[in-house]
């Protein structure tokens, strides 16, 4: 660190005190490059900040149709303002997540029905001692 301050000068006439960050004559609040970032970031955010994130949100989601019912929630809060876009944008990701885990585990649940049936020895093994 150079230690440079930054070459802003307030409108009271006071040059900045704040350090300049590496590669500007400016500090982070004045450094024009900063700023556009800022400016770029609050765009991409949208909404973000205004809404508050829901208070409480216990949804069990085990089935497909406990995914489609929290898109479906989710599209209504999003579009009536009731929840943040990140959170909606989030909430989207994580749904799809779900999607494919339930979709995997039914498919390892009929497979293992499958093998039970083709393979009594087998499915005995994987199922373990009847109780
Ligand atoms: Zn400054």
């Amino acid at each position: 660190m150079s230690g440079q301050s930054c070459v802003h000068v307030r409108a009271t006439g006071d040059r900045c005190k704040g350090f300049a960050i590496a590669g500007s004559p400016y500090c982070f609040a004045h450094d024009p490059a900063q700023t556009m970032k800022r400016t770029d970031a609050r765009r991409r955010g949208g909404q973000a900040g205004r809404v508050p994130p829901l208070a409480e949100s216990n949804l069990a989601i085990r089935t497909l149709g406990d995914v489609l019912g929290l898109v479906e929630l989710t599209i209504n809060d999003v579009r009536a303002g009731r929840v943040d876009v990140k959170v909606a944008n989030a909430v989207g990701y994580l749904a799809n997540v779900a999607m494919k885990a339930i979709e995997q585990s039914d498919l390892e649940a009929r497979l293992e029905t499958l093998e039970a049936v083709l393979e009594p020895e087998r499915a005995r093994s994987i199922m373990g001692p009847k109780r």
